[in-house]
This record gives structure tokens, C-alpha cells and sequence, in this order.
């Protein structure tokens, strides 16, 4: 199956940025074929051609930190900070069940998908006992929607009465965290290029797991040979209540247990201090840097500048629905940019540098620079195709300005292993009618048993 894509402005994301104003991407069994300047050649049969005049092609977005199951508690606790938001939602999430997590995972990774998204990262931390396998519930959600998953099995074992955040009744014991990671593991887990599902490892946070569990955890993941994942220096009350017990900041608590290198990404990286940028870029620790959620819950602005310039990998993340209603992937790019120039001025991020975090740096956390995360031959064909002709857009002297600075495009064509997902804006894989009705039922039942 050969797919040729003519005639489209492309950025493709490479290590120096090539782009072409008119250009061609053709893509043959799911791979990037060629992408070039001007017309394509010919290379053999054809069995589709996209006109992509007026768009600009770009490599599927990649999302590196969300909590899907949260698209079913949106619009709570608004004017909370991060400890007063988890508290008050801990309950109401200590109910989910299957059935809200199916609904709440397609819904949320339908929206992503329209927001040119083609990859994401779920940290799933949430399993309460006898609510039925919420992780599969996940892993399906994304087999229909059609974008890839890294299923990130997350857990949390401090409860209150061991001076943890969360109430016991949503905490796992460490065994069975560990179980259920192992499990999932041994489930789900596809090392091979194409994968449509990874596992990672990811204990929920240093207020929320025990350190015992982070050792183990990190353990399990390097024995199987998966990366992991944790929330890290996202506020400044984590910080203190780091030093009160353990006498060290997060980044150094962290260090301390093991948990910085090339197969570790941390959600969030906020507060940290100029060592330990240098030992994230030393040690290739990633960050999933979720500008719009860090707003929302007041939490503080990233170092991006400073993180990339270390040399470490820093993604793009929309965190969970909960702290950031939109769930869009399209949109954290211009907030990425925006937070960037009010810590660091006017040239502290480019638009192509929102882009780039958006596509191989999040690649790079997840550990799939090879194979994602730009347009290059050899490359899993995950494509986004974004419409520039409308009023919104028309005539603008940048393609990549008006995808970052603009509002966001519509989508001509979204392709996933150059399997249609979105086209002409539209979801071609479930229907977001039903999706829609699911998740209202989903939402409701969640507050209303809760309340
Ligand atoms: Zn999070």
C-alpha cells in the first residue's frame, strides 16, 4: 500500500531541521518511503494521492504524560493548588470502574487524535480492587482510536496511615503493585519498531509511593528492559515535604534511589536546581514538560531552555483532564512557547523548538527516536497533515507560525502507520457520537456515586 502525499509545505523534524516549502512525503507499508522537495518521483504503483496544497505536513505529535481515566472528572476543584486538587479528587477517582475508564480512555485519546496526536504515554496509577482489569480497558480504548499507547502501570502503596497524600482506600499494597506491573508486562509490552503498545513502570510520586516501591519498581523495569516513569519537582509543597523527610529535593531523592538515566522520563521537572539540570542532561534523564496543566494548578514553569540545552530529552505532555480541560496535544505547543518567553524572554523557545518537543523530543522520553518522532525514511509512518487555508491561517508568511502561534488547524489527514485516523477533521476510527454519549453516562455515574 503506497500512499503519496504532494504538493505540502513539510517540516520534517530532522537533526537540522530540513523543511521544504513544497514538498512530498510517500509512505509504503506503513513507512516513510522518501520525503523530498518538490513532486514525487516515481517509485512504483500508487494507491492513493493526498493533494496536500495549502497544508503542512509534520510528524504525528507525541504525547509523554497523561492520566486518560481523568477525562471522566473534568471541570472540579478549579481554583485548587496540586495537594488540595489530589485530595479532593482521590475520592472520586477511588471509584472508577472498567466501564468509566473505557469511556474516559477513548474520549481522551479521541480528542488527542484530533489534536494531531498519534502517540501517548497514559500513567495509570488509579486501581481500586474489584473494579474489573482497568488497564485493559485502556489498552483497548486505544486499539480502536488507532494511536499508539505506552501504557505507563503506574501504582501507589502510601496510603495516610503511612504518611502518604492519598487515602488508604486507594493505595495498592507494594506486592500487589508489583504483581500487576509484572503482569502488565508480560501482557502487553511490544519491543519491536511498530509497536502499537509498550509498558513502562511508574509509580505514582515520592508523596504517594513508598521508597521501597520506587527501588523495586525501578528493579522490575530494568530486569524487563522498560523505561519508567514518575511524577518529579512539580511543586514547590513537594519540595518541602521532601526535605522534611528525606532531607533532600526531589531531583536528589530521586538520584538517590537510582531513578536518573537514559530509560527514565519525569512528568512535570519544575523545580529544579542548576545541578540537577546538569545531571538530567548528564545522566539523559527526560522530562514530559505539561505546560497547560502546570497553569491551571499554578505549579510553576519548566526550565525547558535550560533542560535542552543539558541535553536532556524533554517531551510535550497534556497531563490528566482533571488539570487541564482541553486534553488537546495541538495546543501545549504555543503554551510551551508562551510559558518559555515569560520565565525566559522572547528568544528563550522558537516555534520549531515547540515543535520539536512536540515530536522527537517526545520520542526521545519514550525511547523511540529510531523509529518516531520525525519525517524520515525508515520512520514509522505517523503523519499529521494540518489545513492552512482557512480564515484562521490563510496567508500567513510561516506554516510552522501559524501551527504554534495560531490557533490550532484543522487536521486534513492524521495517519498512524499510515492507517487513517482523522481526516478531513473528522475521527474515522470510532464514532465520536457514541464516544461523547459513553463518556456523559461515564462522568455522571463517577460524581454522582462519589458525591
Ligand atoms: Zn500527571
Amino acid at each position: 500500500m503506497r500512499i503519496v502525499v504532494e504538493d505540502a509545505a513539510v517540516s520534517t523534524v530532522d537533526e537540522v531541521g530540513t523543511e521544504y516549502g513544497a514538498g512530498h512525503v510517500i509512505i509504503n507499508d506503513g513507512v516513510i518511503e522518501r520525503v523530498g522537495p518538490g513532486p514525487a518521483p516515481d517509485l512504483g504503483p500508487v494507491d492513493r494521492r493526498v493533494d496536500g496544497r495549502d497544508c503542512l505536513a509534520t510528524p504525528g505529535l507525541i504525547n509523554t504524560h497523561h492520566h486518560l481515566y481523568q477525562w471522566a472528572t473534568r471541570g472540579l476543584a478549579q481554583q485548587a493548588d496540586l495537594f488540595q486538587w489530589l485530595t479532593t479528587l482521590y475520592p472520586i477517582w477511588a471509584r472508577i470502574d472498567g466501564e468509566i475508564t473505557h469511556a474516559a480512555a477513548t474520549a481522551g485519546l479521541a480528542r488527542l487524535a484530533l489534536t494531531g496526536c498519534t502517540t501517548a504515554a497514559d500513567h495509570h496509577y488509579v486501581f481500586p480492587s474489584g473494579k474489573g482489569d482497568l488497564l485493559a480497558a485502556v489498552v483497548e480504548a486505544a486499539g480502536a482510536v488507532g494511536i499508539r499507547l505506552h501504557a505507563v502501570r503506574g501504582s501507589m502503596d502510601r496510603g495516610q496511615s503511612r504518611g502518604g497524600l492519598p487515602p488508604d482506600s486507594i493505595v495498592e499494597t507494594m506486592d500487589g503493585a508489583l504483581a500487576g506491573t509484572e503482569e502488565a508486562i508480560d501482557s502487553y509490552h511490544d519491543a519491536s519498531p511498530e509497536a502499537m503498545v509498550r509498558v513502562a513502570v511508574g509509580p505514582c510520586s515520592p508523596f504517594s509511593v513508598s521508597p521501597e516501591l520506587m527501588s523495586a519498581a525501578m528493579e522490575l523495569a530494568r530486569y524487563k528492559g522498560v523505561r519508567l516513569h514518575t511524577h518529579l519537582a512539580e511543586t514547590v509543597d513537594e519540595e518541602e515535604q521532601c526535605r522534611a523527610e528525606f532531607g533532600c529535593t526531589p531531583a536528589e531523592y530521586a538520584e538517590k534511589l537510582g531513578w536518573l538515566g537514559h530509560d527514565v522520563w519525569l512528568a512535570h521537572g519544575i523545580h529544579l536546581s542548576d545541578g540537577a539540570v546538569r545531571r538530567f542532561g548528564d545522566s539523559g534523564t527526560g522530562v514530559a514538560h505539561c505546560p497547560t496543566s502546570n497553569a491551571r494548578l499554578g505549579a510553576g514553569i519548566a526550565r525547558v531552555r535550560d533542560l535542552t540545552g543539558a541535553g536532556a530529552p524533554v517531551g510535550l505532555g497534556v497531563d490528566g483532564a482533571a488539570s487541564n480541560e482541553d486534553g488537546g496535544l495541538g495546543a501545549e505547543l504555543r503554551w510551551a512557547t508562551y510559558l518559555a518567553r515569560l520565565r525566559g524572554g522572547p528568544e528563550a523557545l522558537t516555534a520549531r523548538d515547540a515543535l520539536r518537543l512536540a515530536t522527537i523530543g517526545g520520542a526521545r522520553c519514550l525511547g523511540r527516536q529510531e523509529e518516531l518522532g520525525s519525517l524520515e525514511a525508515g520512520k514509522q509512518a505517523d503523519v499529521a497533515l494540518w489545513r492552512l487555508d482557512g480564515v484562521e491561517h490563510a496567508g500567513i508568511a510561516d506554516p510552522v507560525a501559524a501551527l504554534v502561534f495560531g490557533t490550532l488547524p484543522p487536521l486534513a489527514l492524521l495517519l498512524v502507520g499510515g492507517q487513517t485516523v482523522v481526516e478531513d477533521n473528522e475521527i474515522r476510527t470510532v464514532s465520536t457520537v457514541d464516544t461523547a454519549d459513553a463518556l456523559r453516562v461515564a462522568s455522571a455515574r463517577l460524581v454522582e456515586v462519589a458525591g
